[in-house]
């Protein structure tokens, strides 16, 4: 068996020993003859795994106790809509930092609930920096401050928590979370979709503090009333179960492997190797502000584009996939989140170097 560098921004690599341990009670969980898929989420099984994964991302992350954690189903462009519809009843405003991509489509589809106000943006620099919070023009009655904490797309990420005084803080964290230690306390409400550092597609982790329950639209969607899944333990609905057992699983993976400390020094040599080769090359390059640069999305781009094609298929055949970047910015992108092995980084940085020998 061979497996690849799987360098995609998601859904994205996850810990060989998660995926083994999955396939070994795959057919039979823990003796109880069935897998996990077939669990009723009631029955004591499934609640189990349910409270497991739920206990062990709150000790992670250091939830404090005035927080629910729930576990939905929509992903992070599901959020998008249901943030709104949950939060900005309260003054029918809310502020947005725009910083890439996936800012933008918060913001499009914030707008449908509210009234949304730009608070800063780095569009005119093609959003290769966060915008320091000096220039930020917040609304002191805006229901929430949005952000996207890591621009998957861009390469962006906040490395500093913004602060918006009582305004609550929402984040997007869709493709940063478990990858350092982050205070919760500095935010209201934060969500993200699993598939890029948690687990697989289908599974939504929303961290809310309590005070913000209870706003909701009247037009919100049941399955999407923040205050009624807390109620019900996020069992108002069926709840994505096996993505939650996969989820909880990797969480145990990051416990074992030292919690998010070690994440952090491992993504930041990562992200080093990748980076201190792209600064030191004529033939590569990052457009991202150093301070400013994601440990987990490295998109950079060659010296002439015509190359594109010629780079991805050489990757490809040394078992490095999944490099192309985003459309809407071109050139490529490695992601490497915590799963992403230090070997992999040096692998593509070796063969950077040995692909600019042969067209540089
Ligand atoms: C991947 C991603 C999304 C989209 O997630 P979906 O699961 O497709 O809804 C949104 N925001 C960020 C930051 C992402 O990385």
């Amino acid at each position: 068996m061979t497996r690849v560098f799987n360098f995609s921004p998601g859904p994205a690599t996850l810990p060989e020993p998660v995926l083994r341990k999955a396939a070994e009670e795959m057919i039979d969980w823990h003796g109880s003859g069935m897998s996990v898929m077939e669990m009723s989420h009631r029955g004591k099984e499934f609640i189990s795994i349910h409270a497991e994964a739920e206990s062990l991302l709150r000790e992670l992350l250091g939830v404090p106790a005035n927080y629910k954690v729930l576990f939905l189903q929509g992903g992070a462009i599901g959020e998008n809509a249901i943030v709104p519809m949950n939060l900005i009843g309260k003054s029918g405003k809310a502020d947005y930092v725009n910083t890439g991509e996936w800012s933008k489509k918060s913001i499009k589809e914030a707008k449908t609930y509210g009234k949304v106000n730009v608070a800063a943006s780095s569009e005119a620099g093609h959003f290769t920096a966060i915008p320091k919070q000096s220039e930020w023009k917040l609304d002191p009655e805006a229901s929430y401050v949005h952000i996207c904490s890591n621009e998957t797309i861009g390469g962006v990420e906040y490395h500093w928590t913004p602060d918006t005084g009582k305004v609550p803080l929402v984040a997007d964290m869709s493709s940063n979370i478990m990858s350092r230690p982050i205070d919760i306390s500095k935010y209201g409400l934060i969500y993200a979709g699993a598939q890029k550092n948690m687990g697989p597609s289908g599974v939504t982790v929303v961290i809310v503090r309590d005070d913000l329950l209870g706003h909701a639209l009247p037009i919100t969607p049941s399955a999407f009333n923040y205050q009624l899944q807390a109620e019900n333990d996020s069992m108002y609905n069926t709840p994505p179960t096996y993505a939650i057992y996969i989820a909880g699983l990797v969480l145990k993976y990051i416990k074992e492997q030292g919690g998010l400390k070690a994440m952090e020094a491992h993504n930041k040599a990562k992200a080093a190797i990748l980076y201190d080769f792209l600064d030191n090359s004529g033939f590569y390059r990052n457009p991202v502000a150093k301070d400013d640069r994601s440990l987990m999305n490295v998109p950079f781009k060659l010296k002439d584009d015509s190359l594109d094609e010629a780079f991805l298929k050489g990757a490809q055949a040394k078992g490095m996939i999944q490099l192309k970047g985003h459309r809407s910015v071109g050139g490529m992108r490695a992601s490497i989140y915590n799963a992403m092995p230090i070997e992999g980084v040096k692998a593509l940085v070796a063969y950077m170097k040995e692909f600019e020998a042969q067209h540089g």
